[in-house]
């Protein structure tokens, strides 16, 4: 007989978090082997004693037969120093870095949890149902080490019944700490009509009844509470965005499976694989098939999901019936609602019913949304599902704050080599959400263990971000917005070198004082280098201007024509008061109100006003939303433009007004645009390689959410001979800032440079 070896396996990718050492214990005792399986933080290792040949079939089962959640990138083993195992065993995580690895993000329910559902007696239609592959993480983890006690559970005594599979190392609920049946665990309750109802099957009955009576209805989902209706139900749609006080923003809405979103939308595999990915996110899909038209409110694409607790199968199930609008439970801005009470008394004026549940959600997460992009899967939000994965870094960030942007702020705290994100928490302008802000902060210091030395803030004096930085008497380095930016994209590729950065978005506060967003940089993650931007022009009326977006439009034309414009039939004027133009101009002229700006999103905005797409915005980004859903996908015609010192965008208006006077389509003209933007990108980057010879170039800002100008200047630049950098596993928008933020922190703190 050959003698056993002790071989050293090594797997990465993600494996920590979602059961995935139960499952090598289960399969090292299958094939009768000796040895432990142990998290670290870059990975799982396995020792094993074994010969190579039963190694070779261990790895393969491995690979083939991983946990749902897990995925593999690496699995690596070696010949290591001999070891006589007994037996085979799970060591426990030491240091508390290891047990963050822990923290698995939430986890749709799985087949086989679905299937129990109508087979086990104890789970017949329980809703709570789930498994070590399986249910809520991240929302219901208090502290660490990552144990049921220490979870929303621990109010709910295990039964005997469930014990027994919560201690069985061979059963799939082994140390699956939301472990529940409906004997012993949670239980939903619908408050309608004033009657209570707890018994599932009636709930299910009557939720489908005041769907079908055009009712809105208050359910508990995993992050938060969500508000539900009908999604082919116009009467329905409507009557929820106007009790819940939102006018313009497209809703998501969850279909009962693929087939169902097939009716309405087009998706590929990437689409797809993402729409069933155990995270569940909403997808932005091209839209098909309209639902009631207050769904999408005319934009040609629609935000899809699937069924990801057990009460959405329920649903679907006895419903046989058409999508559902699922929108965040919350008030206009505020954060979505995750407390009963604050629930029953906040959503009843917009819901005719609330369905809650008695385990609280300890960590609020709204559904992440994502968008694929060149066959990648890029994140507009990231939270439910994603959140907390750490990014691992090549080097250390420990004890850093990073606090993120104001307006789409997401935290992210430096633990040794790894950046943790938080979930997407919103616009700290309004009350709540800062106090949403603060807490999670604090939520996070107490479950990762984590005591700030440094803080990390934006440039921007006035973010409330950098406000509560101030308050926080650490140490404080501030980056600027932008570098922020291509920072972050920098972290997720492990990119620590030159490179050059293109950042376009809304608005960045610049080391000029002026507010920056077209910006080409040559840049490293200590330094920048503002080597080239769009020119700057003024935004008369401030922040008004990203309401009313026919201000950036008449700022660009009074530059290039004076007042001439006025007399020139522009169509869009006619929205607008002749005296606030001639105010505005006014304005522009002494120089009050009209901070300077070189931002690629009011640029955006104004060819949307100035071709009458979107004069007036009615919710945030809606101007180059609608500006990149006219595209007429035909037309590869563009405009002349100039590139010198900075970018001039003269030529390009002189002669959009004249398309507009030759009665061109809107929608030509938006793609000449895009167009235009694509060409001068690449120029531009051209030319800063001939004079810095550098090849990779990274991209990251707001702007790039727009689908047609990211995948059109991803291949452009891929063709020229580039290597290309955008986004995926963090957003390209402000909610990555952190991420940007913290890494150039750590350079700088290691530089002993600081501000
Ligand atoms: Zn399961
Ligand atoms: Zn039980
Ligand atoms: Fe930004």
């Amino acid at each position: 007989m050959k003698k056993d070896i002790t071989f050293k396996i090594n797997i990465k990718g993600l494996v920590q978090g979602v059961g995935f050492r139960p499952f090598i214990y289960r399969l090292a005792l299958s094939y009768n082997l000796n040895g432990t399986v142990e998290n670290r933080n870059d990975g799982v290792i396995i020792l094993v004693n074994t010969s190579q040949d039963i190694l070779k079939r261990f790895i393969e089962d491995i690979r083939l037969s991983a946990p749902l959640a897990s995925h593999i990138e690496i699995i690596e083993y070696e010949a290591v120093k001999p070891f006589d195992f007994k037996s085979f065993s799970i060591v426990k995580s030491s240091s508390v870095s290891e047990q963050i690895t822990d923290v698995s993000p939430d986890i749709a329910v799985c087949d086989e949890c679905l299937a129990d559902m109508k087979m086990q007696a104890n789970r017949i239609d329980y809703p709570f149902i789930n498994c070590t592959n399986c249910g809520p993480r991240f929302t219901i983890i208090e502290d660490l080490p990552y144990d049921r006690e220490k979870t929303t559970m621990s109010p709910f005594e295990m039964c005997p019944a469930c014990r027994k599979e919560y201690t069985n190392i061979q059963d799939r609920r082994f140390h699956a700490q939301p472990v529940a049946c409906s004997d012993c665990g949670p239980e939903y309750t619908l408050y309608n009509d004033g009657q209570k109802i707890k018994e599932i099957q009636t709930i299910i009955k009557e939720l489908c009844k005041l769907f079908n009576n055009h009712k809105i209805v208050a359910i508990k989902g995993l992050g938060g509470y969500f508000l539900a209706c009908d999604a082919s139900d116009e009467e329905a749609v409507s009557k929820l965005r106007t009790r819940k006080n939102r006018e313009g923003k497209p809703f998501a809405v969850m279909f009962s499976s693929l087939d169902a979103i097939k009716e309405f939308a087009y998706f590929n595999d990437t689409e797809s694989s993402s729409l069933t990915s155990f995270r569940r996110p909403i997808v932005l899909l091209n839209q098909k098939r309209q639902l009631a038209p207050s769904v999408t409110l005319g934009f040609n694409t629609i935000g899809a999901m699937l069924p990801y607790m057990p009460l959405h199968h329920l649903l679907f199930e006895n419903l046989k019936m058409k999508p559902l609008v699922l929108t965040s439970g919350n008030i206009s801005e505020e954060p979505i609602i995750i407390d009963n009470e604050q629930a029953l008394s906040k959503l009843t004026p917009v819901a005719d019913a609330v369905l809650t549940y008695n385990r609280a959600i300890y960590n609020r997460a709204d559904d992440s949304v994502t968008l694929v992009v060149n066959d990648k899967e890029r994140l507009i939000r990231r939270s439910r599902g994603y959140v907390p994965v750490p990014l691992n870094l090549k080097f250390n960030v420990d004890g850093i704050l990073a606090v993120g942007a104001e307006l789409v702020n997401c935290f992210c705290i430096g633990k040794e080599n790894q950046a943790i994100l938080s979930q997407h928490i919103g616009d700290l302008k309004n009350l709540e959400t800062y106090g949403f802000y603060t807490e999670t902060i604090n939520q996070f210091k107490k479950l990762f263990r984590f005591k700030p030395s440094v803080v990390v803030s934006d440039l921007h004096p006035d973010y409330l971000s950098t406000r509560f930085a101030e308050e926080l008497k650490l140490k404080h380095i501030k980056v600027q917005h932008h570098h922020a930016h291509i920072a972050s994209c920098m972290a997720e590729y492990n990119l620590d070198e030159k490179v050059i950065g293109v950042s376009f978005d809304g608005t960045g506060y610049g080391d000029d004082g002026n507010i920056w967003g077209g910006e080409f940089f040559v840049c490293d993650l200590l330094d920048y280098e503002r080597v080239n931007h769009f020119e700057y022009i003024p935004m008369p009326g401030g922040d008004k201007v990203t309401d009313e977006p026919w201000r950036m439009a008449v700022s660009y034309l009074y530059k290039i024509f004076g007042l001439d414009f006025m007399n020139m039939n522009l169509p869009f004027l006619n929205h607008i008061n002749p005296s606030s133009i001639a105010m505005l101009c006014n304005a522009v002229d002494k120089r009050i109100n009209s901070p300077l700006t070189s931002s690629a999103g009011r640029l955006f905005d104004a060819v949307a006003a100035l071709i009458n797409l979107c004069p007036v915005s009615k919710f945030h980004a809606e101007a180059p939303m609608r500006l990149e859903a006219a595209i007429d996908k035909k037309i590869q015609a563009y405009y002349s433009f100039k590139i010198g010192h900075t970018i001039s965008f003269d030529e390009t208006f002189i002669s959009i007004v004249n398309d507009l006077k030759n009665a061109v389509a809107i929608s030509e003209i938006s793609a000449k645009f895009h167009n235009t933007i694509i060409l001068i990108t690449c120029e531009a980057v051209k030319k800063i390689r001939d004079e810095h010879h550098l090849n990779k170039v990274v991209l990251s800002g707001g702007t790039f959410q727009n689908k047609y100008l990211l995948e059109n200047l991803e291949n452009k630049l891929a063709k020229e001979g580039f290597e290309v950098f955008t986004h995926c596993k963090v957003p390209t928008n402000d909610g990555a800032i952190a991420l940007g933020q913290l890494v150039v922190g750590a350079k700088k703190t290691s530089q002993k440079q600081t501000n």
